[in-house]
């Protein structure tokens, strides 16, 4: 699992006291809460934000992640939004997920409907190699 200082979001190892970037105490930090942290800042008013939350959750595989990672999808009609959200998925890779990008090939947005096929093409290879 991958882990992310709570105050400069830089990746950190799990055993770190401290973030070796920028000093962050992180002994008091609470991983678990971190994750609905992350998912409550899907709903933020800056995009900025929102879509950092997004690439993070991908990172860290978060499968509570995954249903409002779809409603915002929906509810969203920003096209780099939506790849963005669609990368998370990939990333997440349960079957939910993969329906869901497996559903954007239809897509209206050309972006988005590349982005699934890309990433379905990619999902595809990596499991033929392994
Ligand atoms: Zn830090």
């Amino acid at each position: 699992m991958v882990f992310f200082c709570p105050i400069c979001w830089k990746e950190i190892k799990g055993e770190d006291k401290k973030c070796p970037y920028c000093g962050a105490d992180i002994t008091e930090y609470d991983r678990k809460g971190f994750e609905e942290k992350l998912i409550n800042a899907l709903g933020h008013q800056e995009r900025e934000t929102v879509q950092r939350a997004v690439w993070i959750l991908g990172r860290l595989r978060s499968i509570k992640a995954v249903e409002p990672l779809i409603s915002l999808f929906e509810q969203n009609d920003n096209p780099f939004l939506k790849v963005e959200i669609l990368n998370a998925l990939g990333e997440i890779e349960i079957p939910e997920a993969m329906d869901f990008i497996i559903k954007e090939l239809d897509s209206e947005i050309s972006m988005v409907r590349r982005k699934a096929k890309e990433l379905i093409e990619r999902i595809e290879y990596e499991r033929k190699r392994n």
